[in-house]
């Protein structure tokens, strides 16, 4: 029997404001443990939510870049529910009213181009953290709240994701956009995007689809693919031998690739969601929403058909270039400084990014990007050959000096006089007359090796057209 599989994504995103999404109190990452909590995130008696406004703006954005529908009325709601990490026991959400529905995300798939439905995105505040002692004899756990009451979105996609590698291409879109819009630092290490997988299988020819298991947490694109292979592997074969998918949430186990049940759906909680008495609804104006529209920066894939269009450039090129905002803002530079795009693109995908990749550092750390652009026209000007080039480059790289600075100091110039180069080529031709007598004799080969000879004379300075074209002159006398 043969098994179609259907994937849908819920997707947490912390929101990367200063302060938290009902509280004053700081969300920077790796402070001491409860040091950022105020009475609000602790959930003391009398402490009243504020909406952070920053949060709100950043979330509609998202919703925005992601072609959503942003409501004018949104609400916020109690999902209760008891847990050492949750002081207030419940988390304030959007349940019955979110305040962006009917996103999508386009994606290009082995099976070409297709655009995934996004059902719906909401604010909700996150949770503290648990930490277990890793030895299992000593039964001690611990709370940390400074993650209490930082600002998330959550997105909900519809389930129109049909294999594991669709789901990680809707993930890298999701995550470049996120990124684009700087609404977060989408680290995946960090947790500032957390995936939640929904898995189903259906038998060919069946348009019903399956029950689903969800997978929660999972931290890495690798583990989200990896997690969903096996689901669907294990879903598949479980129906085969005559069982039955219960629908439950499971957990990735990454050491021995498997995933593993969490609860079941008869032990799932009810949250007994409720409006938040403490919070009137959102009320957002058209104005607002249409002035957070109208700053939307640029994004990716309307980046990457630009490069295409305007630049000439190879969707190749264009796709490298954007994938993420640094780079392509890197290389926009390195154009306004003069360079040819494709030129351009050449030395930032090749050169650049190999350095990038060595040395851990972005690319403006290297050097500025007009001095790239500086660099692209000593060689279009025949100032320096290309080979010559890539030793200018290693240099700039090592002590961020101007190339024009290296090539003056080094006298690395080609050489283009004229006069100068015919003195080399007959000297060249004195020192080498039995490969001058074998040219004359028709031995083409002897050509190759005058060439080879003027080319280690200048180190490589000489600018080859010329010499070429010189030493035709004079053998042909
Ligand atoms: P819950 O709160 O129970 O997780 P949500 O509505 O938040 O429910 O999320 C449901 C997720 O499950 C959505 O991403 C949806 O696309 C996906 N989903 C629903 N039905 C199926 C199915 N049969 N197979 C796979 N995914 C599904
Ligand atoms: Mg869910």
């Amino acid at each position: 029997m043969k098994f179609i599989p259907t994937i849908g994504l819920e997707v947490h995103c912390q929101l990367n404001t200063r302060s938290k999404l009902f509280s004053p109190a700081a969300t920077s990452f790796g402070a001491n443990a409860n040091t950022e909590v105020q009475t609000v995130c602790l959930g003391l008696p009398g402490a009243l939510p504020v909406l952070n406004k920053e949060a709100v703006a950043k979330a509609v954005k998202a919703g925005l870049a992601l072609g959503g529908v942003i409501h004018e009325r949104s609400k916020f709601d109690r999902k209760n529910y008891f847990y050492p990490d949750l002081p207030k026991g419940y988390q304030i959400s959007q349940f019955f009213e979110p305040y962006c529905t009917k996103a999508k995300i386009g994606i290009v798939s082995g099976s070409g181009k297709k655009t995934v439905g996004i059902t719906r995105i909401h604010m909700e505040e996150d949770a503290g953290k648990l930490m277990h002692s890793e030895d299992a004899s000593v039964h001690e756990s611990y709370v940390d709240l400074n993650r209490a009451g930082t600002p998330l979105i959550e997105i909900v996609s519809e389930p129109e994701i049909d294999t594991p590698d669709e789901a990680v291409l809707y993930l890298t879109e999701l995550k470049q956009i996120l990124e684009y819009i700087e609404v977060s630092d989408c680290n995946m290490e960090e947790g500032s995007l957390r995936v939640d997988a929904n898995v189903s299988v259906r038998p060919e020819g069946s348009d019903k689809l399956g029950t689903r298991v969800e997978i929660k947490n999972l931290n890495s694109f690798k583990s989200v693919k990896a997690a969903i292979e096996y689901e669907i592997a294990r879903q598949s074969e479980l129906i085969e031998s005559g069982g039955k998918v219960v629908q439950e949430t499971r957990l990735y186990n990454a050491a021995r690739d498997i995933t593993l049940s969490m609860r079941s759906k008869e032990e799932a909680h009810d949250y007994r969601y409720f409006p938040d008495p403490d919070l009137v609804p959102l009320i957002l104006t058209k104005e607002q929403i249409e002035a957070l529209r109208k700053n939307l920066p640029e994004l990716a894939h309307e980046k990457r058909a630009r490069y295409v269009s305007e630049f000439g450039l190879p969707e190749y090129d264009a796709g490298v270039l954007t994938a993420d905002k640094a780079t392509a803002l890197y290389f926009e530079e390195v154009l306004k400084a003069g360079a040819p795009a494709k030129k351009a693109s050449n030395w930032v995908m090749v050169e650049m990014m190999a350095i990038v990749k060595e040395k851990h550092k972005a690319l403006y750390e290297l050097f500025p990007a007009d001095a790239l652009a500086e660099l692209i026209h000593l060689i279009d000007s025949g100032t320096i050959s290309s080979k010559i080039a890539k030793e200018v480059f290693a240099e700039m790289v090592e002590t961020g000096k101007r190339p024009k600075a290296i090539v003056d100091e080094k006298g690395m110039g080609q050489i283009s006089d004229e006069g100068k180069i015919r003195e080399i080529v007959l000297s060249v031709m004195g020192e080498h007359s039995a490969s001058v007598a074998d040219f004359k004799a028709g031995k083409e080969r002897a050509l190759k090796h005058l060439q080879g000879e003027i080319m280690k004379k200048t180190r490589g300075k000489v600018n080859p057209q010329l010499a070429n074209k010189i030493l035709a002159e004079e053998l042909a006398k």
